[in-house]
């Protein structure tokens, strides 16, 4: 069962976020669960999360196709001690309101070394940011996104995130998102059937399937091995719609939350649709093995 859906507004307060998924058709969704560019959001009242919960039982999510996303500011592998003091605080912060949501998954950018610290060590402070965190916290998983590689951004290679997994004491509660768009830009050739193969088969071999835990579907305005981050609809980039075809076709990624965060909104209804349309009925399509 594939369980798709978007990145929705949390206007008016994340109680309604169950609303904004349901009126797009999504079965599953993202949120900000505070301000995507402040350091400190306020917790969620106990009204609002009961709100949430009583939507989100009545439109269908479960907190297995509900994905957060961390904010923009927080770098937990940040060279600088005051920035990575704050990183922390921010994170544990988004790890608590996820856990009084009653949310199962954050997901959230590695890191960034800012050219200031040689990247296994910046993979060691992130793995170390995390541990701190799930030591404080229950029951939330951190999904580790994959990026483009843009800047001084880790988690482009698959490396980097098997790196970071492998320092995390509890393997129970770490996975990765893979973001369509950033592993394409990274390099990962998501576009032909045999780079499709390949990709997946080095995701299985360098971090281990069981680690993917859900996926954003964008599509790429760039090119693959551009490093650049700049989503495009479905069928406006270099990724285009065969490849969404392949991948909704693709019992890998059945049971798990696959968001849309293409850059017009007005068109998500469509988009998932057009998604869900295009799975084949009689199921006959093989994995790409
Ligand atoms: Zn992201
Ligand atoms: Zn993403």
């Amino acid at each position: 069962m594939k369980y798709i859906g978007a990145h929705v507004s949390a206007a008016g307060g994340v109680q309604n976020t169950p609303i904004a998924a349901h009126e797009i058709g999504a079965k599953a969704f993202a949120l900000f669960t505070g301000s995507s560019n402040r350091w400190v959001s306020k917790e969620p009242t106990t009204a609002t999360i009961d709100d949430f919960k009583r939507n989100c039982e009545k439109f269908g999510y479960t907190p297995d196709v509900i994905l957060p996303h961390d904010n923009f500011l927080i770098n937990l592998g940040s060279p600088d001690e005051k920035k990575l003091a704050l990183s922390r605080k921010s994170f544990y912060d988004e790890m608590h309101r996820a856990e009084l949501l009653g949310l199962k998954l954050l997901n959230f950018h590695p890191g960034s070394h800012l050219n200031q610290m040689p990247e296994d060590e910046c993979l060691n402070l992130i793995a170390e940011s995390i541990n701190i965190t799930l030591d404080k916290t229950s029951g939330v998983t951190a999904v580790l996104e994959s990026t483009a590689g843009q800047g001084s951004n880790l988690g482009w290679r698959f490396e980097h995130l098997a790196h970071i997994i492998d320092k995390v004491e509890d393997k129970n509660r770490i996975g990765v998102c893979v973001d369509t768009c950033h592993s394409h830009s990274a390099g990962y050739d998501l576009f032909s059937p045999e780079g499709y193969n390949k990709t997946w088969q080095e995701f299985d071999d360098i971090i281990g399937s069981q680690y993917l835990k859900a996926m954003h579907l964008n599509d790429n305005m760039r090119t693959l091995g551009s490093h650049i981050d700049r989503h495009a609809s479905i069928g406006d980039g270099s990724l285009g719609r065969e490849f969404f075809i392949r991948l909704v076709n693709d019992p890998r990624f059945d049971n798990m939350p696959l968001i849309l965060e293409t850059p017009n909104p007005d068109i998500w209804e469509e988009e998932i649709k057009w998604l869900y349309d295009s799975i084949q009925p009689d199921n006959n399509i093989q994995p790409n093995k």
